[in-house]
């Protein structure tokens, strides 16, 4: 049985509507969310964070640090979410890349998958990667 991967065109802003961070008052865990106006675009943004329980609004995103970040092989390997990793998980287990059907290069381009750094779609790397996605997974516990 071949894993497939079906590149479905989810562009990186398809997960960056909640963005895990590292909580700038405690070191822990926080989510960062867009909050969406009627017409959905971003009015504002929202961090909550598990560990210390602090809430904050804010309109700019301000420079927080990732919290799914780790090195991986010499490199460092991100994500922004759990979906985010799982999206990468399927790629790099896929044994059969199949490319967007749309068909468009402009549009392919844009597509996470196309996005990903050549080390991460290496085969040779692949169980490295695997292991240092696993790595993170365990972070979001
Ligand atoms: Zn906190």
């Amino acid at each position: 049985m071949v894993e497939r991967f079906q590149d479905d065109g989810s562009w990186i802003g398809d997960f960056s509507d909640e963005v895990l961070v590292v909580c700038p008052r405690c070191s822990g865990m926080a989510t960062l969310t867009a909050v969406k106006d009627k017409d959905g675009r971003t009015a504002e943004h929202r961090r909550v964070c598990t560990s210390c329980g602090s809430t904050h609004t804010f309109g700019q995103v301000a420079d927080y640090s990732l919290w799914l970040v780790t090195e991986c092989k010499g490199n460092t390997l991100m994500a922004l979410n759990e979906r985010h990793l799982d999206y990468m998980e399927s790629y790099v287990k896929a044994e059969l890349r199949e490319g967007n059907r749309d068909g468009s290069a402009v549009y392919r381009n844009k597509t996470v998958a196309s996005r990903l750094p050549a080390w991460i779609k290496s085969a040779k790397n692949r169980d490295d990667v695997l292991k240092c996605i696993k790595r993170l997974r365990e972070r979001i516990g």
